[in-house]
């Protein structure tokens, strides 16, 4: 696991499109289709 994960950027994007993609690992990561950055899970639901 990487600690750096809280330095990342995080999708600013007033409305932001959810879009899931598949990590190496199996987690799922959901992304911002605008930007490419990842979703607040708060706003990805
Ligand atoms: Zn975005």
């Amino acid at each position: 696991m990487t600690a750096t994960f809280t330095s990342a950027k995080s999708c600013g994007c007033e409305t932001p499109i959810p879009v899931e993609r598949a990590e190496r690992k199996g987690a799922s990561v959901t992304q911002c289709a605008h930007c490419g950055l990842p979703v607040p899970l708060r706003l990805a639901r």
